[in-house]
């Protein structure tokens, strides 16, 4: 006899994340933003059949990159992240060793004025000629280092990136060198981290030896580089990682969680948290760069049998754009979005569905910075979700939405609520708080023969004599 267990009358969850989506009042655009600008029929049809609100990721003013925001908006804000250097080396195949300090390294042009160094360019297919030559510097002087104990590998991730693997070190607790922001910082010293420092005792040994090693080995790396005559010169570390132990998406977030992705960070992510993963190139002809393919993948899913129960898909497109700094470039990608995102509106006229729509992050489209804490909208489309009185999807109408200010972490507990499988606050279905009702809890090892049951356990009597 089929059993009547579980009983499930819960939804799949699609999570759709516009890198980069939210914007700042652009001077060019008359104080509105690449978004408020662009046709976007598609989603303005979502904020009318939705709710929607605000996405500030870490609270208002707060900057951040995507693997950060997606690591807290698929469920995970308690749990260690484990660094973007492991996780773009996973995406491209690495298998990273256990408990390994790795950074990502980069080489850069840079310009010594006034005592520093500044950055001035990093490697592009300009530099194809010179990739191979400077490729070889770097092994040999990695291959050379050996300063108190400390060793160093580097596995190459692209043109002009790789891992750097750290052998004899404990800590990655030390800052970037790594400028990141080049307008404003020159390349950086690695200090140890201040809880480090408050913390002191064996924590901050371990953290000072590794900016030690560190500083050692990029100032050499530095020298060979200048020494072979190179336009490239300049080695930065960023991106702290270590692996620790396989990770369960099901065990930690509650469901089956899936990611249809294009790129080394979010296959590495998918792959760090044993979601399955579904990678979609970008082909030159979509100009949504893929987005309507993945939508078509995230359809297909939601069709099968075991579907997941959580689907993330991703396009980096408005963030890329925004990047250029020019504000027609965004409002175009944003458009292509708009045209792959109208795929779904059949979907949700079933009512099986929880989709939401946002962004990761604002990039701004004018202006020098890179991105900013501003808040991108979010629309969320379920089968009971009250509507709002939104009718077009923009950073300046999803203020008047119902769903108000959200965070990141707000994001996966809202959608799994939404999708009938909210976490019941005061029940504890097995060791971690989740973001949604966990579908496999750990059952009871009951035995399979019944007579079990009718022997009384000796133990008592034992005990209590
Ligand atoms: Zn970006």
């Amino acid at each position: 006899m089929k059993s009547k267990w579980p009983q499930r009358d819960d939804l799949p969850v699609v999570l759709v994340v516009l890198d980069g989506l939210g914007d700042r009042p652009c001077l060019s655009l008359g104080g509105r933003t690449p978004l408020e600008v662009a046709s976007t029929p598609a989603l303005d049809e979502l904020a009318a059949r939705g709710a929607n609100g605000v996405h500030v990721p870490f609270g208002p003013g707060w900057a951040t990159s995507s693997e950060r925001s997606h690591w807290v908006m698929f469920g995970l804000p308690e749990l260690a992240f484990p660094g973007r250097a492991l996780l773009e080396w996973v995406g491209e195949g690495g298998v990273p060793p256990l408990g390994t300090p790795m950074w990502h390294l980069a080489a850069r042009r840079g310009e010594q004025v006034d005592g520093v160094m500044r950055i001035t360019g990093r490697m592009g297919l300009q530099h194809s000629d010179i990739a191979h030559t400077l490729n070889r510097i770097l092994q040999e002087w990695t291959e050379e280092f050996f300063v108190d104990g400390v060793s160093f590998s580097i596995e190459s991730l692209r043109l002009g990136e790789w891992v750097l693997l750290a052998h004899g070190l404990e800590s990655i607790e030390v800052s970037d060198s790594d400028p990141l922001f080049d307008h404003m910082h020159p390349w950086m010293l690695p200090v140890p981290l201040q809880e480090c420092v408050i913390a002191g005792g064996r924590r901050l040994v371990e953290a000072q030896r590794t900016a030690d090693a560190l500083k050692a080995y990029l100032l050499g790396a530095h020298a060979s580089l200048v020494c072979a005559g190179l336009e490239i010169t300049v080695p930065t570390t960023k991106w702290p990682s270590i692996a620790g132990q396989p990770l369960s998406f099901l065990d930690l977030v509650g469901v089956q969680g899936a990611m249809v992705t294009s790129s080394a960070l979010y296959r590495g992510l998918a792959r760090t948290l044993g979601m399955r993963e579904i990678d979609v190139a970008v082909t030159a002809e979509d100009a949504g760069l893929g987005l309507s393919a993945r939508v078509q993948s995230a359809i297909r899913l939601l069709g099968e049998e075991q579907r997941p129960d959580f689907i993330h898909v991703h396009t980096k497109a408005p963030d890329e754009a925004g990047h250029t700094k020019k504000p027609e470039a965004k409002i175009a990608a944003i458009e292509a979005c708009d045209a792959a995102i109208a795929a779904f509106i059949d979907i949700i006229d079933r009512g099986d569905l929880v989709l939401a729509v946002t962004g990761d992050h604002a990039t701004p489209s004018e202006g020098l910075l890179m991105h900013s804490g501003d808040p991108t909208p979010i629309v969320v489309v379920a089968p009971e979700q009250r509507k709002d009185s939104v009718r077009e999807f923009g950073e300046t109408a999803a203020l008047s939405g119902a769903l108000g200010s959200l965070r990141a972490a707000d994001i996966a507990p809202l959608l799994h609520g939404l999708a009938r499988r909210p976490f019941f606050v005061g029940h504890r279905p097995g060791a971690s708080i989740k973001s949604a009702l966990p579908l496999s809890p750990i059952a009871m090892p009951v035995p399979e023969t019944e007579p079990i049951y009718l022997v009384r356990p000796q133990i008592m009597k034992e005990s209590s004599r």
